[in-house]
């Protein structure tokens, strides 16, 4: 576990190299927001994240998230679902989070929105892409993207925001930009039909800046903020 002292210098320090890849990308102060990855680590960490004025949490574990937001229950947090999602599951999901980010087929859209309740905000969801066509990686392809916008913009219980990617790992910086400026492409050819797309959600610990570089405007960092995880098992 980190210390909460930890939790809060590393955050300063990763708010200060979104600050710094903004202006070294022309873009406005605060254009890009911080989703901090609290996966395997404690609820106590996500205090101290909140703590110094963190709000938006990201979960890949649906029991262990839950877990973390019946202790923090007395915290305003903001909720992402970031994990692969079983369509058996869309129902405690659409019940607890604020937002899902790896929407990449009908069959979840559709149920996300029949389990979210009415009285409920409508689901924020973005639609995951398999950027770079890997054949491990969940997603949907480029290809299939304006169909399920099309869908998702259609069921009223869902609000569309954006696409997310996780693109392949690499340390070549002009590489992690191809992969951005791909899903930054498409999301400007589906704005024209969906005007409420504001969110590409791409970039992690290791290549925030080349994200921020080609458009992403919600990074999502873990390791950086709250320091490495111990391997998960499943
Ligand atoms: C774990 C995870 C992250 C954070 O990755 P770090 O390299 O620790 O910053 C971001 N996005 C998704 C989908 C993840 O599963």
């Amino acid at each position: 576990m980190s210390s909460t002292h930890d939790v809060e210098s590393h955050l300063t320090l990763v708010r200060q190299r979104i600050a710094n890849a903004e202006v070294a990308a022309g873009r406005s102060p605060g254009s890009v927001q911080l989703l901090a990855v609290s996966k395997t680590k404690p609820a106590a960490d996500i205090a101290a994240a909140h703590d110094a004025g963190q709000r938006a949490f990201g979960e890949n574990y649906l029991g262990e998230a839950i877990e973390k937001m019946e202790q923090l229950s007395d915290r305003e947090c903001q909720w992402h679902y970031i994990g692969a999602i079983q369509s058996n599951k869309t129902r405690p999901i659409a019940a607890h989070f604020d937002w899902v980010h790896c929407v990449d087929r009908d069959k979840i859209a559709t149920r996300l929105n029949d389990h979210r309740a009415a009285a409920a905000e409508p689901l924020n969801v973005c639609i995951q892409v398999n950027i770079d066509r890997e054949p491990s990686k969940a997603g949907a392809t480029p290809e299939e993207c304006s169909a399920l916008a099309t869908l998702i913009s259609g069921l009223p219980r869902l609000r569309l925001r954006g696409l997310m990617a996780i693109p392949l790992a690499t340390d070549d910086t002009a590489r992690q930009r191809q992969s951005t400026a791909a899903l930054k492409r498409i999301f400007d050819s589906l704005k024209a039909d969906h005007p409420s797309l504001d969110t590409l959600s791409i970039g992690m610990s290791g290549d925030l800046e080349a994200a921020v570089a080609e458009g992403s405007t919600m990074v999502r960092i873990g390791t950086a903020v709250f320091g490495a995880r111990a391997p998960k098992q499943h």
